[in-house]
């Protein structure tokens, strides 16, 4: 069922209790609410997010190349193996790329190459994120969980076996809902560890081990993938390079290239910076990164240039931390648990 402002109108009178209430449809989410229904029948969840659960072609993120333990944590625990493979492009594995000279770009055999030969024993995928969520959200409403199509607003956190209050705004209206646990899945927003002042955004110090780094990214469609197969040595293997993960590596930047949907020759093209070399006034608009990459990297600014630009975003810090990794125990500590697995195990960057 989704709660939208409407329903709260004419159908909610009474503060609703969960037994946990999941803040974000995300991947972690999701994930996470799938996860407690298949293994505690007749559990009561709600999640909540701002986002339609429909989420249309421009409601797109980054996070889409997946390590093989979180695919075996897909298809394993959470039963999505038919799902993946019919809805995800495949990833066979990662390849990496070191220009010979970073002046001279505009071949694949400009470029030293470390790649896999045969296609890896653990299946893995590249994830459309706004579809993979979509999907999974409708999933889990089928299983009997309540969408609340809203933002969380506060929260009251209480001592432990005590319930919880969310606030939520829906629209116009605003609702309260109760549970003893709480699942965190609002992704950069922190919802608990900004409540609970545990997040550390410091760039001036050594806190975060001299990180300063930025990301901006794109997504092209209808590219030509024809780069991927020439050059070093494409007949040692079946599949197509295309599929893997591709990073290409320069002085203070490191970018990663994927397919994220095979109808439309869809990639995700990202940038990772370290803004003590590249600053973010020098790649924080698509122009500036398509200049960039010519520069850098100019087969793959072709390559761009003759695709169709989907999106595109810039991130201005992206390292952060915890205070502490683990904070008092809010509930049942096996929820806090799946919720630590989930977002340790599953949401590397790779
Ligand atoms: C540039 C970049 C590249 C990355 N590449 C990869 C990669 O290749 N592979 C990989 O595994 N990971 C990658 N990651 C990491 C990955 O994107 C994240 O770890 C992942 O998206 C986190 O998922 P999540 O569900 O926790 O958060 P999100 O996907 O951000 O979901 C959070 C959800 O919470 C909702 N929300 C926000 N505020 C509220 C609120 N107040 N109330 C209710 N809901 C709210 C949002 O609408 C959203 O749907 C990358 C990250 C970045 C920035």
């Amino acid at each position: 069922m989704t709660i939208t402002e409407a329903k709260v109108a004419t159908e909610l009178t009474e503060l609703e209790v969960y037994d946990v209430v999941i803040m974000g449809a995300g991947f972690a989410g999701n994930c996470q609410a799938r996860h407690l229904m298949l293994n505690i029948p007749g559990i009561k969840v709600a999640i909540i997010d701002p986002r339609s659960p429909e989420r249309d072609g421009k409601d797109l993120k980054v996070g889409e190349s997946l390590v093989e333990i979180t695919a075996m944590f897909l298809i394993k625990e959470l039963g999505l193996s038919e799902y993946l493979i019919e809805n995800h492009s495949p990833k066979y594995g990662l390849t990496f790329h070191w220009p010979k000279d970073s002046s001279d770009t505009q071949t694949i055999d400009d470029y030293h190459h470390i790649w896999v030969n045969g296609s890896p024993t653990i299946e893995s995928f590249h994830l459309n994120r706004a579809k993979f969520e979509r999907d999974i959200l409708k999933m889990n409403q089928e299983m009997g969980a309540t969408f609340y199509n809203g933002r969380v607003v506060d929260l009251d956190l209480t001592a432990e076996d005590e319930l919880h209050t969310v606030h939520i705004k829906l629209g116009d209206s605003k609702i309260a809902l109760q549970a003893k646990n709480l699942i965190d899945g609002a992704g950069r927003r922190f919802l608990i560890g900004k409540k609970t002042d545990n997040l550390i955004f410091d760039f001036d110090t050594d806190k975060l081990g001299g990180l300063n780094t930025g990301a901006a990214w794109l997504r092209v469609k209808n590219i030509d993938p024809k780069i991927f197969d020439q050059g070093y040595d494409p007949s040692l293997r079946g599949a197509s390079r295309y599929y893997t993960t591709h990073h290409w590596f320069g002085k203070g930047h490191w970018l990663w290239m994927l397919p994220i949907n095979t109808e439309e020759r869809e990639l995700s093209i990202g940038i990772t910076h370290h803004k003590n070399v590249i600053p973010s006034k020098d790649i924080n608009t698509v122009e500036k990164v398509k200049s960039f990459l010519k520069a850098n990297h100019s087969l793959l600014a072709e390559l761009i240039e003759g695709g169709d630009l989907v999106d595109f975003n810039y991130l201005p810090r992206l390292a952060h931390m915890s205070k502490k990794l683990f904070l008092r125990i809010i509930g049942m500590s096996w929820v806090m648990l799946l919720l630590c697995l989930t977002h340790f195990t599953l949401l590397g960057w790779f």
